[in-house]
Formats: structure tokens, sequence, C-alpha cells
């Protein structure tokens, strides 16, 4: 079959990304079902609710300690956003647990999150015992893995409430530039709060991406479309890791000011971007990243094989 990228399956990767290749050969050959009225569903479950700052937590009682963990987690980032960036929004966040979740690819057992763009509503697993990605994990580990990757998503939405407020569409064309903005506000976060979980986070992601090079090398994202199963899963996952690499690269020259100078890019046509334009249009924001993304595939071992 012709493999979409969807945004469950994109999703679930960043997080298989973060915590290795074991689960994914599990769980990618799912068929992809979207959920069409996510707040339905949220509604149909009769959760509690709380609100921290900017977010409200919707949360079954057992899981109220961990749904509270996370809230003032994604709203210390919000704060921060807002601070740096006087970016304002709330956020609903569920932490389910895993009788609760759902999510675009049916019969996972637990914990791909994901979020509802239009709605600015998070989908996050409220138990670190349960789940693939969990499960033989470091508790600490586990833990900082399923927050960095609810900042991610997280990401996805402050992104757009940032650069194109309003805009019906959730989510620009050019999948590897969307991917890095996300992660970059991600990753401006931890740096700045806790430069430990950055540096170690650092240190696994240059690990995986230096363990193998995926069979085709290029930011034209289209080649993964021919791909299925395992193959698909280690491709996407390197290249996730390898994003999240740049976006602390970027990060040490820019910090958080990168992300001003990105409101630069003409974003109300973003529905139109193609990935050459956009790497033009990063040439007087970051040369050297314009470089690096128009050299990809002959930067990295010889170019695409
Ligand atoms: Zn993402």
């Amino acid at each position: 079959m012709t493999f979409q990228i969807s945004r469950s399956i994109r999703c679930l990767l960043i997080f298989a990304g973060a915590v290795g290749a074991s689960f994914l050969v599990m769980v990618t050959d799912a068929s992809s079902q979207l959920v069409d009225s996510p707040r339905e569903v949220l509604e149909s479950l009769g959760l509690e609710t709380a609100k921290i700052g900017h977010i409200t937590a919707h949360f079954r009682p057992a899981d109220r300690s961990r749904a509270l963990e996370l809230a003032t987690l994604v709203d210390e980032a919000s704060a921060m956003f807002e601070k740096e960036l006087r970016l304002s929004f709330p956020v609903e966040l569920a932490a389910l647990a895993p009788d609760d979740w759902f999510s675009d690819i049916p019969g996972i057992p637990y914990a791909i999150p994901w979020p509802a763009m239009n709605q600015r509503l998070l989908f996050l697993p409220s138990s670190l015992q349960v789940g693939l990605m969990v499960e033989g994990r470091d508790p600490d580990v586990a833990r900082r893995l399923v927050d960095f990757v609810a900042l991610h998503e997280n990401g996805h939405i402050a992104a757009k409430e940032y650069f194109r407020p309003g805009d019906s569409v959730d989510y620009i064309p050019v999948q590897w530039f969307r991917e890095l903005v996300a992660t970059y506000f991600a990753y401006c976060y931890i740096a700045t709060a806790d430069p430990a979980w950055a540096e170690s986070s650092r240190a696994e992601w240059a690990r995986a991406v230096a363990a193998s090079t995926p069979p085709v090398l290029s930011l034209d994202w289209g080649f993964m479309n021919e791909m299925t199963g395992v193959e698909l899963a280690q491709t996407y996952e390197w290249y996730q890791l390898m994003l999240n690499l740049k976006a602390a690269e970027l990060f040490d020259v820019h910090g958080v000011a990168l992300l001003p100078a990105l409101k630069r890019l003409p974003w109300d046509r973003s529905r139109d971007w193609a990935s050459v334009f956009v790497i033009d249009s990063l040439d007087p924001i970051d040369p050297g990243l314009s470089q690096w993304a128009r050299n990809f595939g002959a930067a990295q071992s010889g170019g695409v094989r």
C-alpha cells in the first residue's frame, strides 16, 4: 500500500525514536484510521478536570498526580514562550489511562501521544508503567522520554499559534521543517529549564544517529511513502533524531531568538510551501542551516544511496 506518514504515525515514531526501535516492529503495520471527533470521544470518558496556568488537564482520579505533573510541565514551557516570545495560548491536555486510550491507530496498546491541532488538545499517556515505550526502561529515562514528547506535541501547537494563528490547516506540507520547528520549541524549553536533560538527550540522539544510516538520505521525505513496516519506522526514527540534533545545534547558535527570526518566512502562504522554497527562504536567517539542508544528502555518507 501507499504509506502516508500520518499525524499519528509521525508522533508515534517520534516517541519511538526517543525510546528505541524495539517496539516499532510491533506497531507500524497497523492500519490508520482517523479519529474524527476527538473532543466527543474525550467527553464521553467523563474525566475530571483541573487547571494549572494555561493548561486544562483531563484525567481519571487515580491519574491526578501524573496529569498535573504533565500539565505543570507544559505550563512551564508555555510560561517560557510567553516570556520569551509573547506567545500565549490555552492548551488542554488529556492524560489518558491505558483503557481510555484512543488514537488514529487502532489496536496499539497505549501511549501514542498526539495533538488535536485545531482544538489545542494534547493526548498523552497517564501511566509510566504501562505501554510499549516505557516497559523495561529505567523509570527516570522513561519519564523524560514521555515528557519530551509531550513538549514536542505542544511544540506543534505552539508553532501553529506563533507562526500562523487562525490557519485552518493543521500542518504545513514540508514535513522535515515542521518537525524541526516543533522540536525546536521543545528543545528551547528543556535547554533553558533543565540543561542536564538537554545534554543527556542529546548524547542519546547522537549515539542513535551514528549507529545507522537510512537507505535514502534526503530531506524530501516523499521517498518514505514507498516504505512500510520496520524499514519505514527505522528510517523515520533516524530522521527525527537527526532533526533533534540539528535543533540542539541551532539552539547553541541562536537560542530562543531563532523562533522570532523564523517569523520572517511567508507563513501566510505556508500551505503551499515546498521544501526547496523553505530551504531558500532560510538563507538570510541561517545560511548554515540552509546550506546543510540543501546539501543534506551529499553531506551524509556520500549522498543518497
Ligand atoms: Zn511531531
